[in-house]
């Protein structure tokens, strides 16, 4: 949720302070604020592959030129047709437009390819722009006196509206930072094209809006330094982080998930994929405080605050039981063996496995359910006077992790060498 109301509070922020009119706006601070917002956001998108913010910048750059200079003509008497509301009607309906399209774009990176099309597609809109504009209102020659605001045509209100709709439920279903960027750029925009004819205003939100775009490539790429793609659960570089400022007492758990390479062998890497995302929900919903990482491959880390491994014992057989009691059902028989991700690297072996009549054996040997479950081993170790920094606890842990394996998987085991048998079936896949 903090994506989507930082760029908000911004908004809101800068709103208020312009409205106050404390801040002194002068011509060259907008001017600056905007080509640094703009350059700032296409550079960051283009160094962080991100082709949609790309764009969504390039649009903003554009709707700000087109804005301000036909939104400084107004209705006067001598060319009453020259209603400023002509460019908020075409910029206020191709704007959203290509901010939904943008969200819904596929990242296919800076290849001539992805960009040639929707480079041209916004020329045509620019051209498009400056024909309607100028073919409704012909003769300008003169600029008069703006007012400060400019009445939205219902059709411009519907079409942000309708934008903005989708952006937050694209938001709410991928929880993706440009989405929240998109969505909030969207609304620094409206407010540009409500104060469209007040150069200044207009242009302090379209860089606003500009700025919201740069940032959120920034939190993007916070995002997934920090969290895990797949099983959306906090990275290790985060657990690295978060036991430089554990204080004593502490716990940390190092999870497994037992023959996983057996799963991603007899059911595809994207089965595969699926188990760990199974798994990594009902680690990240452990009970006793404790918080879940991904520490790599199928490997998990837990951290238990102010507690020694007495107190959460409990707590990890309870989310030892569950796994093994949770079950993935799988889509369809066709859909196992197939080599997906990195295990087209085995390609050549499994092709040679094949030849050899392997994989039908495999097949024959699979339980007749289209039901999964697997079951984690894990070892776990306390801080104290044996184990005196973060980096002694986890070895203590990886090594009682270690016993937990070579004593037959499915089990908990401490550091302190207190075996603690919970198997209640067969380790491994079932
Ligand atoms: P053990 O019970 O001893 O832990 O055996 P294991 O097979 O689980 O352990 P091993 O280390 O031999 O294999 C781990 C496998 O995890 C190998 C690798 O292909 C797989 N793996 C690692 N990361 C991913 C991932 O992101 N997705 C999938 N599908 N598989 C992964
Ligand atoms: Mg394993
Ligand atoms: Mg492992």
């Amino acid at each position: 949720m903090k994506s989507l109301l930082t760029p908000g509070i911004f908004l809101a922020g800068l709103a208020a302070l312009l409205s106050t009119g404390i801040f002194p706006l002068s011509a060259s601070v907008v001017v600056f604020a905007f080509y640094c917002a703009v350059i700032g956001g296409l550079f960051l998108a283009w160094r962080f592959h991100s082709t949609r913010i790309f764009f969504a910048v390039l649009v903003v750059f554009l709707s700000q030129q087109a804005v301000s200079y036909y939104g400084s003509f107004v209705v006067s008497p001598a060319t009453p047709n020259n209603s400023p509301t002509n460019f908020a009607l075409f910029i206020g309906l191709l704007l959203p437009m290509n901010f939904v399209l943008l969200s819904n774009r596929q990242e296919r990176g800076f290849g001539f390819p992805a960009i040639v099309p929707m480079a041209l597609f916004l020329f045509m809109q620019s051209v498009f722009v400056e024909v309607m504009c100028r073919s409704v209102a012909p003769g300008i020659t003169s600029r008069l006196t703006p007012p400060a605001t400019v009445p939205l045509p219902l059709a411009t209100l519907v079409a942000f509206g309708a934008a903005a709709l989708i952006l937050l439920a694209r938001y709410l279903l991928f929880r993706k930072p440009a989405e929240s960027g998109l969505l909030w750029a969207l609304a620094a925009c409206l407010l540009a094209l409500h104060f469209g004819a007040a150069w200044r205003l207009q242009t302090a939100y379209f860089a606003a809006a500009a700025f919201i775009l740069a940032g959120c490539v920034v939190e993007t790429s916070y995002a997934l330094a920090y969290h895990d793609e797949l099983t959306s659960l906090p990275s290790r570089r985060a657990f690295r982080e978060a036991i430089l400022r554990l204080e004593p007492p502490y716990s940390i758990a190092m999870a497994d998930i037992d023959h996983f390479k057996r799963c991603n062998d007899r059911y595809g890497h994207e089965t595969g994929d699926q188990v760990l995302r199974l798994v990594a929900s009902r680690l990240s919903r452990v009970s006793g405080g404790g918080k879940a990482y991904r520490f790599g491959g199928e490997e998990f880390a837990i951290l238990f605050h102010g507690q020694t491994t007495a107190d959460v014992l409990e707590h990890l057989e309870n989310l030892r039981a569950e796994i093994e009691s949770s079950t993935l059902r799988m889509r369809g028989p066709e859909r196992r063996c197939e080599p997906r991700g990195p295990d087209r690297r085995h390609q050549k072996v499994q092709g040679r496995r094949r030849q050899t009549g392997y994989a039908i054996r495999q097949l024959s040997q699979e339980p007749a359910s289209n039901e999964l479950s697997v079951t984690i081993s894990i070892g776990v170790a306390n801080s104290g006077r044996e184990n005196r920094s973060a980096e002694d606890v986890l070895r203590a842990a990886d090594k009682a992790l270690y016993r937990a394996k070579a004593g037959g998987r499915n089990r908990i085991e401490l550091a302190s060498g207190t075996a603690r048998s919970t198997r209640s079936k067969a380790a491994g896949i079932a």
